[in-house]
C-alpha cells in the first residue's frame, strides 16, 4: 500500500509574520482524505508543499519512505495535482489543453490519445472537446482541470477545492466522480464545505490556523460533539439571545415557532433544551467558531 508521510511541516510567509502551517504531520495511505478548514487555514500551502511546488521552512514529505526531494521526477510521475489557482488557457480548446498538458507530463502520442479520449468520457466532456475553455461553465472548468490531473494515471491525487464555485448538482457529480476514481490511490481533497467530503472521505483532517486539530473517520469525529448539540424552541427575542451567546448551527421555522440548534459545552439553563444527534456540520462549527 502506498504511503505518503507528511512530517513536522512548518511554513511562514512575510518574513515569519504569517504562520501558514505549524508543525503539521499526517500519514496518508490509499483512500480519500478530506482536508477541511476555513479560508486561510493553510490548505493550499500544505498542498503546494506536498506536490513539491513550495518549500517548507522545516519538515519533510516522504513517499514510501523516501523524501520527495530525492525522488524528484519520479515523484512527479505518480502525482496528479489540481491547483486552486486556475491558470486556465481560455483561448485553448479543451482538446488542445489536454494535449498540451499530456506533453508537459511526457506522455507518448499514442498513450496521450487513448488517455484523452478516455478522460473526456470519464468527466463527461467529450462533446465539449473542441470548445474553447473560455466558454466553459464553472463545473466544466473544474472537470477539465480534474481530467488533466489524471492524465498520468497518478497514484497520488491532490485536489485543491475541486468543487469551488459549483452549483449543487455539479458538486454532487464531481463528488461521485472523485469517489469512483479513488480506488487504490491516495486522494487528498481540500474544502471548506462539509458536505463535499462527508460521505466520500475515509478520514477527515481538520486544519485550523495551520495546525491539525483533529484527524479521524467522520463517524468518530461526530462523537466529539455528542451531547453538545441542542434544539430549543424560541421566539424572536430569545433567538437574539442565543445568537449572541451560542454557536447557532441552524434555524428552523415551523408555524410561528423558531427552533434554534446550538452547539455548546454547557447545556443552556432555564429552557427546554433537547440534546439531538450531532452532524459533521455541528462539529465544524464547534471547532471553527470559537470564543463562545
Ligand atoms: P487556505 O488554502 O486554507 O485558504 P492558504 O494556504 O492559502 O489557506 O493560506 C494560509 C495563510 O497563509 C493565510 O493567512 C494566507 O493569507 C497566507 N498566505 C498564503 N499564501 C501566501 C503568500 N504567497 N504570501 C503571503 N501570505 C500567504
Ligand atoms: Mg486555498
Amino acid at each position: 500500500m502506498p504511503t505518503l508521510e507528511i512530517k513536522n511541516i512548518s511554513k511562514t510567509y512575510k518574513k515569519g509574520t504569517v504562520k501558514a502551517l505549524d508543525n503539521f504531520s499526517v500519514t496518508l495511505t490509499s483512500g480519500v482524505y478530506g482536508l477541511l478548514g476555513p479560508n486561510g487555514a493553510g490548505k493550499s500551502t500544505l498542498m503546494n508543499i506536498v506536490t513539491d511546488n513550495l518549500n517548507p521552512d522545516c519538515g519533510e514529505v516522504l513517499y514510501d519512505g523516501v523524501n520527495i526531494k530525492k525522488l524528484g521526477k519520479s515523484y512527479r510521475s505518480v502525482l496528479g495535482y489540481m491547483p486552486q489557482q486556475q491558470g486556465l488557457y481560455d483561448d485553448f480548446t479543451l482538446n488542445r489543453f489536454l494535449w498540451y498538458m499530456a506533453a508537459l507530463k511526457g506522455l507518448k502520442k499514442k498513450e496521450a490519445k487513448e488517455k484523452i479520449t478516455f478522460l473526456l468520457e470519464t468527466v463527461n466532456l467529450t462533446s465539449a472537446a473542441h470548445k474553447k475553455l473560455g466558454s466553459f461553465s464553472g463545473g466544466m472548468k473544474q472537470r477539465a482541470l480534474i481530467a488533466q490531473a489524471l492524465l498520468n494515471d497518478p497514484e497520488i491525487l491532490i485536489l485543491d477545492e475541486p468543487t469551488a464555485g459549483l452549483d449543487p448538482k455539479e458538486r454532487i457529480r464531481i463528488r461521485n466522480f472523485i469517489s469512483e476514481i479513488a480506488e487504490n490511490k491516495i486522494v487528498l481533497i481540500s474544502t471548506h464545505v462539509v458536505s463535499d467530503i462527508e460521505f466520500i472521505a475515509k478520514e477527515i483532517i481538520l486544519l485550523k490556523s495551520g495546525k491539525l486539530v483533529l484527524h479521524n473517520t467522520c463517524e468518530n469525529l461526530i462523537k466529539e460533539v455528542e451531547n453538545k448539540v441542542y434544539e430549543i424552541e424560541a421566539d424572536r427575542e430569545k433567538l437574539k439571545y442565543y445568537q449572541e451567546n451560542y454557536r447557532v448551527s441552524n434555524l428552523y421555522h415551523s408555524d410561528d415557532k423558531i427552533i434554534v440548534r446550538i452547539v455548546t459545552d454547557n447545556k443552556p439553563e432555564n429552557c427546554k433544551a433537547e440534546a439531538v444527534k450531532p452532524t459533521l456540520e455541528d462539529l465544524y462549527l464547534y471547532i471553527f467558531e470559537s470564543g463562545m
